[in-house]
């Protein structure tokens, strides 16, 4: 009965088109408009898309994108376990839109001692997926067509896109390289902003700079100086800061992670964005924050409800677990935020050696789980196509994944168009792998070291 009603529909249907005038029915009816919205021109390409698939295809090592290849911590396994088969059924169902009310408490506790304020868990923290949701809120929320965002280079490369689908225009400012002394590594130290250049980007237009540190991709971890001068230029242009920290925990040598919510003037104009995925070793969890005051998170909680209004409930209740045992932790030898920088801090080393030992110089990070390598010593291996669209360190990537199975991604990707070429003869690795991983690694390059080497 319902197929006969649904066949004389489109017997109907098709009657109408043919006396509206369509052309005669021929299988599917082609759209002859547009379809794609203004604000998507110019940003469907995604570097991931692209390196991800080349990595599944041909990588036998993946130190491309950014994932640790070893389990989150057994506490954080089993607080997922718990709540998935424990008696509490409703932690299968809906949770509040902006949080599930014990993760947004024990972030509102843990991040209020860090910030040394009060916060008020149901207004000043909101719950995304991912700090990736985080950074659409915020762009959505306060960026218009007409403002400027200033963006830090090199820089995770959805700010750019997110800025432009707001219908904001993004400022790109740049980290200098400066050579290091006495033929020492390169550090992301040495990677600098431009007082005078970086001043010279507020205007009227600018709404909002991005911070991120530490930094993807450089592994830099900005210091007290660098965040007064940018803190100082915010309060001075009365200009908002969107602070991705999702690398928070990750930082090494006894370097300090400072909030630049914690500055003078600050606190009022930032918003701090965070991830599990980062903090807990789960990315694929997809768990992230935001935390400042509500008169800047009112707005996100408007986007949120409006687009994907709720996040898992089972992962949200796991985190907060993990947050209760590392509040409880806090600065010990067995929290797992002073263990796993331990952990990755070796890790950085392993790579920066077997990098260094074959000639890829590596500029060793002071944070993140990113180190970015120099590729110049192997350009003979990959010659350069003069003019070509695709920038050196692009082609090198792929190249290097196709022929020797290493995955990485060019450092070009974190630039935008124009700059593309500025700092294209280097390539980042993520180095959150085990052991068994970089010693792959480390084998892939000494052989290739061999081979380049033997006449
Ligand atoms: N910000 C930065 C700087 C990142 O590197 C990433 C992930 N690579 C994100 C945000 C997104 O984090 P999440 O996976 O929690 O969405």
């Amino acid at each position: 009965m319902l197929r006969r009603v649904g066949l004389s529909l489109r017997h109907f249907l098709l009657e109408r088109k043919s006396c509206a005038g369509y052309s005669s029915y021929s299988g599917e009816a082609k759209m002859s408009r547009p379809v794609q919205a203004r604000r998507l021109e110019g940003i469907d390409k995604n570097i991931w898309v692209e390196f991800v698939k080349l990595a599944a295809t041909y990588s036998t090592v993946n130190l491309g994108q950014g994932f640790p290849d070893f389990p989150p911590p057994d506490f954080l396994k089993e607080a997922f376990v718990g709540a998935l088969s424990g008696e509490n059924h409703m932690l299968h169902q809906y949770t509040r839109a902006f949080g599930h009310p014990p993760l947004v408490k024990i972030l509102a506790q843990f991040f209020g001692k860090l910030l040394g304020r009060d916060l008020d868990p149901m207004t000043d923290v909101m719950v995304t997926v991912g700090a990736y949701q985080a950074l659409f809120c915020c762009f959505q929320a306060f960026v218009d067509e007409g403002d400027e965002v200033i963006i830090i280079e090199p820089f995770f490369d959805c700010y750019e896109p997110m800025v432009k689908m707001a219908g904001g225009t993004p400022v790109f400012v740049p980290l200098r390289p400066k050579a290091p002394k006495d033929g020492k590594l390169m550090s992301s130290a040495d990677w600098q902003l431009d007082p005078a250049e970086l001043a010279s980007k507020f205007s009227k237009r600018t709404k909002a700079i991005i911070l991120n540190s530490p930094n993807n991709p450089l592994g830099k971890v900005f210091n007290r100086g660098e965040l007064e001068l940018i803190a100082d230029l915010c309060v001075k242009h009365d200009i908002l800061c969107i602070s991705d920290e999702v690398y928070e925990w990750l930082v090494y040598d006894g370097k300090e992670h400072i909030r630049i919510a914690s500055l003078q003037g600050m606190w009022d104009r930032t918003v701090i964005i965070g991830s599990a995925g980062k903090t807990f070793s789960a990315t694929g969890w997809k768990v992230g924050w935001t935390v400042g005051p509500n008169r800047l998170l009112q707005h996100l909680r408007t986007v949120h409800q409006n687009s994907v209004y709720h996040c898992a409930t089972v992962a949200q209740e796991a985190v907060a677990q993990g947050f209760q045992r590392e509040l409880e932790r806090y600065g010990k030898p067995d929290s797992y935020f002073v263990q796993l920088p331990k952990e990755l801090q070796q890790k950085r080393d392993w790579l920066v050696q077997s990098l260094d030992a074959v000639g890829m110089k590596p500029i060793v990070p002071e944070g993140t789980y990113f180190l970015v390598a120099d590729i110049s010593e192997f350009k003979s291996d990959v010659p350069d196509v003069p003019n070509s669209d695709e920038p050196y360190d692009s082609r090198f990537a792929k190249w290097m994944v196709k022929n020797k199975g290493l995955a990485a991604i060019p450092l070009s990707a974190f630039y935008c168009g124009p700059h593309k070429n500025n700092y294209n003869h280097f390539i980042r690795f993520c180095f959150a792998k085990e052991e068994a991983t970089l010693k792959a690694a480390n084998d892939i390059l000494q052989k290739w070291k061999r081979e380049k080497t033997s006449p």
